[in-house]
């Protein structure tokens, strides 16, 4: 269905408790009829926090010296890369800080490669499917990775709005760049994943009304999005930003229905900063139409310096606790995960149908 502007706002705006359930609802049943009621999983390896860039509200950005950098080697991502395939992950996300350097690039390459290689089984005769969240590249590097083996790469527009984007980023982030980046790669083929930060300082109902519109107009497949969390490192603290955590819980959960409603076919995820504002607060994005959870998998040992925001969740468990408890969880409300498959969006394979 096509929705206006005023509609969308409308949706994003919605505090009663019954007018929200009405529209948990709405985009449950969407979500239903477009993508059934299967849950997918993938692995989240958060591989590097090394970043050479300065994103203001981001605490893993260059500047913030109290970070410890760290690179996890081959060996431990194959590990966690091994570890997703035998939960039955059918795909897993490598993300990281930002780099460009040629070193960088290649051990990307090399270790998508492998991942490929290593978990080739019965179930996945391709191994698992894998996604890159790598930063913005250039169009050559974004092609050496599709060729290596990657087939989706998320990357955040933040804000569709340059004026906020502008805001957020220090000046030689430019909001073209990022445009263009996801344009090349949908020309290359990847499927294509971008999202926002809900909540942000100065950021309107309209903004995010414009945000799920924008995800529309590029044809993104993936949409992953949460509540901006202040980190107390950053330009954009809680002191000089003060926020309303309840205000971006539900604008969260608003934003995942509403892009339900409006992209209908697309896989959308609950993200971990929605479970960093409230215990359950993933399962709770699953009911409002989100169908897609990436459980950390990262090893124990750097999992605390990769610190985005304040209050990650999940520092403390082992790869294998955090894989049977998102099973556990994801199964109680009623919903089944689908194992050993990558978990494609419907809507990279309806693209120009609909
Ligand atoms: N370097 C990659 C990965 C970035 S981290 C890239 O540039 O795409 C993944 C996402 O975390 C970001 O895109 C951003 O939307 C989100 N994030 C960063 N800081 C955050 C904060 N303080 N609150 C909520 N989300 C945040």
């Amino acid at each position: 269905m096509a929705y206006t502007k005023n509609e969308i706002i409308n949706m994003l705006a919605t505090v009663a408790d019954d007018e929200v359930e009405k529209l948990r609802q709405q985009a449950y049943s969407v979500m239903l009829e477009n993508c059934g009621s299967n849950v997918y999983l993938r692995g989240l390896i958060e591989f590097s926090n090394i970043c050479t860039n300065n994103c203001n509200y981001c605490g893993i950005r260059k500047s913030n010296h109290k970070v410890h950098r760290y690179q996890l080697n081959r060996e431990n991502i194959l590990q966690s890369a091994i570890m997703s395939m035998k939960s039955g992950f059918g795909s897993v996300v490598l993300q990281s800080g930002q780099r460009q350097d040629a070193e960088f690039v290649g051990f990307v390459c090399s270790i998508v490669r492998e991942i490929k290689q290593i978990t080739k089984s019965e179930m996945l005769p391709n191994g698992v499917g894998i996604t890159l969240s790598v930063g913005e590249q250039s169009e050559e590097t974004y092609r050496k990775f599709f060729d290596a083996g990657a087939h989706r790469y998320l990357l955040r527009i933040e804000s569709s709005n340059p004026e906020l984007y502008a805001k957020i980023h220090p000046g030689e982030m430019k909001f073209e760049n990022r445009l263009h980046c996801l344009e090349v790669l949908k020309k290359i083929g990847y499927q294509i994943g971008t999202g926002v930060m809900i909540g942000l300082p100065g950021q309107t109902l309209e903004d995010l009304a414009n945000d799920i519109l924008f995800f529309k107009s590029i044809d993104a497949d993936m949409i992953g999005m949460g509540p901006f969390i202040p980190h107390k490192d950053t330009p954009m603290n809680e002191e000089k930003f003060p926020w309303d955590k309840n205000r971006n819980y539900r604008l969260g959960l608003n934003m995942i229905a509403a892009t339900r409603l409006v992209l209908e076919d697309v896989n959308i995820a609950s993200t971990t900063s929605l479970q960093a504002i409230a215990e359950g607060g993933r399962e709770h994005g699953l009911m409002f139409g989100a169908n897609v959870i990436m459980p950390q998998q990262t090893c124990q040992e750097v999992r605390n310096e990769y610190l985005l925001y304040d209050g990650k969740p999940f520092l403390n468990e082992t790869i294998d606790e955090l894989a049977s408890g998102v099973k556990q969880k994801v199964e109680a409300l009623g919903r089944k995960i689908a194992f050993n498959t990558f978990g494609d969006p419907l809507h990279f394979f309806n693209r120009g149908k609909k």
